[in-house]
């Protein structure tokens, strides 16, 4: 199979392989108190040190999760009583549950990015709780009133405002210090999800200014099932599960080692992006590829930062569906704009904040390349979306 999803996972590294393969075997739980507990414990705690210094963290900042979806559902959840606010591109772990929370939603311009002076609109006309109610249960966009739940007493404060660094589909990058600025000016707080940005651009917690930034492994040649928020250690946090004592407290479950130290090696071998200029190369050779077959097809580059692995395109006319399965027969592995749980594919809800026209949206589909990706493998998808576009022109 060729394969060019990395956004949607990748091929574990084989350094990630060697060190997974060197605990496997063993029981760890780094909670026990014998030799193996802290051994455990021993290698759970030099993950975490070693995944802080890569991204300039402090190792007390970096909270274990076993999914990215996982990390931006604490972030998201862990502070009940400040309104949330999201932007308009989220992935569904953000968007779905800000929408549950009743968030507001923040909006984009025409490239993708969250408009500015939107933000700071929105967070000088934020309403504070009021007394005896919060803000909760409504539908996506709108801020609605509901009865707090008893044990959740309200202390007010600034929005929670969560907003990605690099989008899964387009790809386009968000000015997060300039955001981080204007939330602080506010009193808010700022969460960024930094699943697809972590291996692609260079990743600096202290640069970023956020308040709390979710990275996940599997995107990145590491395992399934680690992911970290990182969180300002001063940030009291309500946990979302209670149980044991781990993660100080505030992610309750024992840490599966192995994917953890499998984490931790992915971290060590892309951090600093060693692949991303071949990377870049590649995706710029597939664009002129398309361009020279079908010059009116839409290729979404815009004029501003964009992920160098990621490319999103348009074959006119013909469904995003047909184009997945015309790939998959012919042994290449992308993906449609948006992720498919149920194999369904709804139009990508990013692309219509944009501003995209339905129709356009409905024949996109998203190529992105990984440390595996390949000359071959780019010249193997230009000759498969040739062979598809050539027989739709002529059908
Ligand atoms: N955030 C973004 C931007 C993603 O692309 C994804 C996965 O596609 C997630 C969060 C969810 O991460 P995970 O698959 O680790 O739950």
């Amino acid at each position: 199979m060729i394969y060019l999803d990395y956004n949607a996972t990748s091929p574990l590294l084989p350094e990630v392989v060697a060190a997974m393969q060197a605990v496997m075997g063993e029981p760890l739980n780094a909670s026990s108190v014998h030799a193996g507990g802290r051994r455990a414990k021993k290698l759970l705690e030099d993950a975490r040190r070693d995944i802080a210094h890569a991204l300039g963290a402090f190792p007390n900042e970096v909270l274990f999760t076993a999914s990215g979806t996982e990390a931006n559902n604490l972030a998201l959840r862990g502070f009940p009583d400040r309104p949330i606010l999201v932007s308009a591109i989220e992935h569904a772990a953000v968007a779905k549950t800000a929408s549950l929370l009743g968030a507001a939603v923040i909006p984009v311009d025409a490239h993708g990015v969250v408009k500015l002076d939107a933000l700071r609109e929105m967070l000088a006309n934020l309403i504070p709780p009021p007394r005896g109610g919060r803000l909760g249960g409504g539908q996506e966009g709108t801020n609605v009133l509901t009865s707090p739940p008893p044990s959740l007493p309200l202390q007010g404060g600034g929005a929670l405002v969560s907003i990605m660094l690099a989008n899964n589909e387009t790809g386009v990058i968000q000015p997060i210090a300039a955001l981080a600025d204007i939330v602080h000016e506010a009193g808010g707080l700022l969460h960024v999800d930094a699943v697809q940005a972590l291996g692609k651009i260079p990743l600096d917690w202290g640069l970023l200014k956020a308040d709390m930034l979710t990275v996940s492994s599997h995107k990145i040649g590491g395992p399934l099932g680690a992911a970290a928020l990182l969180i300002r250690a001063d940030l009291p946090i309500r946990p979302q599960l209670t149980g044991g004592g781990q993660e100080l407290g505030r992610r309750a479950g024992t840490e599966n080692i192995a994917a953890i130290v499998g984490f931790a090696a992915a971290v060590r071998a892309t951090a600093h992006c060693p692949d991303a200029t071949r990377q870049l190369m590649l995706r710029k050779a597939l664009e002129s590829q398309i361009r020279s077959i079908a010059p009116e097809a839409r290729q979404f580059v815009f004029p501003v930062p964009q992920l160098p692995n990621t490319l999103m395109l348009c074959m006119p006319g013909i469904s995003s569906e047909t184009q997945l399965m015309h790939f998959d027969l012919s042994g290449i592995a992308v993906s449609a704009g948006s992720a498919c749980s149920s194999g369904r594919i709804e139009p990508s809800a990013v692309l219509a904040a944009m501003g995209v026209p339905r129709e356009e949206a409905a024949s996109a589909l998203r190529v992105s390349l990984g440390w595996g990706s390949t000359d071959a493998d780019i010249l193997a998808f230009a000759d498969a979306w040739k062979a598809l576009y050539s027989k739709a022109a002529k059908a």
